[in-house]
C-alpha cells in the first residue's frame, strides 16, 4: 500500500501516529547540563556498541512501514545525530519513502560541514538547539567548551544550502540563560528563522530537575514582548507543538514549547525509536519495544506493521498531563538515549 493511501493508526485516546522521531546515535559532543550531565556521562558511562545501532537499512525499513501506518514526518535526533557517520545517505534512504518529510535535529557544531549534503539528499527541515549567544552562558550550558559562533556559522550554512526557515531550539533555564532570552529573540529576529523557547523538561533522572529551575513559556513571552512586543498568532495547523507569537511590527516571530506549564498531551502524535532500536510512545515512558529483535528475527513487513500498529493503538501515555508524585519517582529514559 502506497504510504500516501494510509488509513491513520489510532492510540487509546484517538490520537493518529503522525511523527517518528528516530535516535541515531546515543553519542554527543556536547555535555548540556540539563541532558547529558558531564559527572554521568564521563568516560565510565557504556554507550551503544556499533552492532546495537539499527543500520540504516533496519531504520529506513521501520521508517518505510511506519508510513504505512500513517507516519507524514520522520525527524532524525539523538545524542548528536551528525556524529552517526554518512548521515546524508540515511537522509536520502527516508527521503525516498513517498509521503515522509525527512527533518534534524542537531547542536549544530558539525552542521557548517553537513549542510549541502543534507540539503542535496533531501533533507526538508532542520532544527538547531542554541541556548544563548552569550558565550560565557552558551558555553556553560553545553559544557563542552563549544563557542556559539559556531552554531551560527552551522545556521548559516544550512540557509545557504536551502534549509531555510531554520528552527532554533532554546532550553531555558531560570537563573543560567534566561538573562540572555532577549538579545537571542533580537538577534534572529528579521532573519525568517523561527526561535522557540522550551520549557525546561524533568526528562530522564540524571539532570537534576527542579519546578524552580522552569521559567514558564508565559513569563518568557512577556519578558521579550516587554522590549520586542509581540502578539498570539494562529497554530500553522492542528496540534503544533510550538505556540506562535509574532512580533507586532511584522519582523518575524517566535515559538514557545509549554511542556511544564501548559502540557499538550492531548495532540501528542509522536513515536520515538531509539538508536538501539526499541519503540517508546511517550518521551517520558519507562519501556520501550524492542523493535529491533523483531526486524533482526527475519519477520516479513506485514509482522513488523502489527506489532507497531498493536503498539501505537494500546498507547495511553500522557505523562505530562498528570505529572504527579506518583509518576516524578519512577525510572525513565534519558533525552540523549530516546531522543529529543
Ligand atoms: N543533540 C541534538 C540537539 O541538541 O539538538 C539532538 C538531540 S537533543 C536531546 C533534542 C532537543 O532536546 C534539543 O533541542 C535539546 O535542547 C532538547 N532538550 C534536551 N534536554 C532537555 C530538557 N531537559 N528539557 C527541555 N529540552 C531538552
Ligand atoms: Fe547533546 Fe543535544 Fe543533549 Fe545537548 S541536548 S547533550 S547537544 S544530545
Ligand atoms: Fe507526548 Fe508523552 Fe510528551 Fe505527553 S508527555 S506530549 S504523551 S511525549
Amino acid at each position: 500500500m502506497p504510504a500516501t493511501n494510509s488509513i491513520a493508526t489510532l492510540d487509546r485516546l484517538e490520537r493518529p501516529l503522525r511523527d517518528l522521531r528516530i535516535s541515531v546515535t546515543d553519542r554527543c559532543n556536547f555535555r548540556c547540563r540539563y541532558c547529558m550531565p558531564r559527572e554521568l556521562f564521563g568516560e565510565q558511562h557504556a554507550f551503544l556498541r556499533r552492532d546495537e545501532l539499527l543500520s540504516f537499512e533496519e531504520i529506513t525499513r521501520v521508517a518505510r512501514i511506519a508510513a504505512d501506518l500513517g507516519v507524514r514526518k520522520v525527524r532524525l535526533t539523538g545524542g548528536e545525530p551528525l556524529l552517526r557517520n554518512g548521515l546524508p545517505t540515511l537522509v536520502g534512504m527516508l527521503a525516498g519513502i513517498p509521503g515522509i518529510d525527512v527533518a534534524l535535529t542537531t547542536n549544530g557544531s558539525t552542521l557548517a560541514q553537513h549542510a549541502q549534503a543534507l540539503a542535496d539528499a533531501g533533507l526538508r527541515r532542520v532544527t538547531v538547539s542554541l541556548d544563548s549567544l552569550d558565550e560565557d552562558v552558551f558555553r556553560q550550558m553545553n559544557d563542552a567548551d563549544f563557542p556559539a559562533a559556531k552554531v551560527l556559522d552551522g545556521i548559516a550554512a544550512a540557509a545557504a544550502a536551502g534549509l531555510a526557515p531554520i528552527k532554533i531550539n532554546t532550553v531555558v533555564r531560570r537563573g543560567i540563560n534566561d538573562h540572555t532570552v532577549v538579545d537571542l529573540a533580537r538577534h534572529f529576529r528579521a532573519t525568517g528563522h523561527v526561535v522557540r523557547f522550551i520549557e525546561f523538561m524533568d526528562v530522564g533522572t540524571t539532570n537534576g530537575w527542579r519546578l524552580d529551575d522552569v521559567l514558564s513559556g508565559w513569563d518568557i513571552v512577556r519578558m521579550i514582548s516587554s522590549e520586542l512586543p509581540l502578539e498570539p498568532a494562529e497554530p500553522n495547523y492542528h496540534g503544533e507543538v510550538a505556540r506562535r507569537w509574532r512580533y507586532a511590527d511584522g519582523s518575524g516571530e517566535i515559538g514557545i514549547i509549554t511542556s511544564v506549564t501548559e502540557p499538550f498531551c492531548g495532540d501528542c502524535t509522536r513515536a520515538r525509536l531509539s538508536a538501539d532500536g526499541a519503540l517508546y510512545t511517550c518521551l517520558f515512558a519507562t519501556q520501550g519495544h524492542d523493535i529491533r529483535a523483531l526486524v533482526r528475527s527475519g519477520a516479513g513487513d506485514d509482522v513488523i506493521a502489527a506489532a507497531l500498529a498493536g503498539i501505537w493503538s494500546r498507547r495511553t501515555d500522557r505523562y505530562s498531563e498528570l505529572r504527579s508524585s506518583e509518576t516524578r519517582g519512577m525510572p525513565r529514559i534519558e533525552m540523549s538515549y530516546i531522543g529529543g
